[in-house]
């Protein structure tokens, strides 16, 4: 079952109907593989058998039945998350479906919740028991978190990949001008403090292209700053930044032709036209995005970066789970 019309909560809902229409769905998307071959007689095994163990309720494996294969010691079965994105984790497989779409479609925590929340009965595929119990397992939040992050790691893998695919992920170039702008993220550690959590992020956007980059600055000073447009933004391009001396080197080296708005006095610098508005507007779509309460780990945000950088790489997309799925399907090599 392919991907064909855009994922939508109805149509996930009959992919999650029971376990074994979620695998066949992620088999169809290349999420898990669809056969295993038996390693002593090399017979291809397609049909899977459910095995119950307490710790793992409805593992599904590939299993070889001939008598002659269990007993010799060649592999003659395979659990059908073995090698998958799956694999790390034990929740049924329509569950993180579930969270894998809440997490596209960008639903806080508190509504991811709700929609994956299941009885024990839907989540087991216990049909015996169906008439007993009817307590629903709320997902817990720590469950939401690391799967949100599982996800984001997808994000983050598709984006490297693509930009090194591009050759280096350097934007502008001869005859193109480059916004750039550095901002702080985090909030103020008091109100009126000038002690400040957070994270200097230094970005890019290519008027001509509309492409972007983004960096976290280890510090605010010149050779930080330099560094970071040398390995973002090609040689020859026009840079318009702020008035911050920080940038001053970077003009006269000669790579690069720089012009500069003072933000104290205008937005529009009245005599080149200078302005850096649409990297100011990416900061501010960047900052409504991200959690308020975003983790102080560095890793973490830069995760929540690159998941932006991907949800805008991707902003024209109709199906941006399906392109979920592709992503997270090629990180570990399509089956
Ligand atoms: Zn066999």
């Amino acid at each position: 079952m392919a991907v064909s019309k855009p994922m939508n909560w109805r149509r996930l809902s009959r992919v999650v109907v029971d376990e074994m229409t979620c695998i066949t769905f992620l088999q169809g998307v290349c999420m898990l593989r669809q056969n295993f071959k038996c390693g002593h007689c090399h017979r291809v095994i397609g049909e899977l058998r459910v095995i119950t163990r307490p710790s793992r309720p409805n593992e599904y494996v590939f299993q070889c039945t001939r008598r002659i294969c269990v007993d010799s010691r060649r592999k003659s079965s395979m659990s059908l998350r073995e090698g998958s994105w799956f694999a790390g984790h034990h929740l049924s497989l329509r569950k993180t479906l579930v969270l894998m779409y809440c997490f596209v479609r960008k639903l806080c925590y508190d509504d991811a919740i709700i929609e994956s929340s299941m009885s024990d009965e839907e989540d087991n595929d216990d049909t015996e028991g169906a008439a007993a119990a009817t307590r629903v397992v709320k997902t817990s939040s720590e469950t939401i978190s690391d799967l949100y992050t599982y996800c984001r790691e997808v994000c983050s893998d598709a984006i490297v990949h693509h930009s090194r695919q591009n050759g280096g992920s350097k934007i502008g170039g001869q005859g193109m001008t480059v916004e750039i702008d550095e901002s702080k993220f985090g909030r103020r550690k008091y109100n009126r403090g000038r002690v400040v959590e957070g994270h200097w992020v230094v970005g890019g956007i290519c008027r001509e292209t509309g492409e972007i980059f983004l960096e976290i600055a280890e510090s605010r000073d010149a050779i930080s700053l330099e560094d970071i447009i040398r390995r973002n933004v090609e040689t020859q391009s026009t840079i318009i930044t702020d008035c911050w001396r920080g940038y001053d080197q970077l003009g006269r080296s000669g790579d690069y032709e720089r012009l500069s708005v003072n933000h104290s006095q205008n937005f529009v610098d009245p005599l080149t036209g200078a302005h850096t508005q649409n990297i100011e507007n990416t900061w501010w779509q960047i900052k409504r995005q991200l959690p308020s309460t975003h983790s102080r780990n560095a890793n973490s945000f830069d995760l929540q970066l690159l998941e932006f950088m991907w949800r805008r790489h991707n902003k024209a997309s109709d199906d941006l789970f399906a392109v979920f799925l592709k992503d997270a399907a090629s990180l570990y090599g399509t089956f």
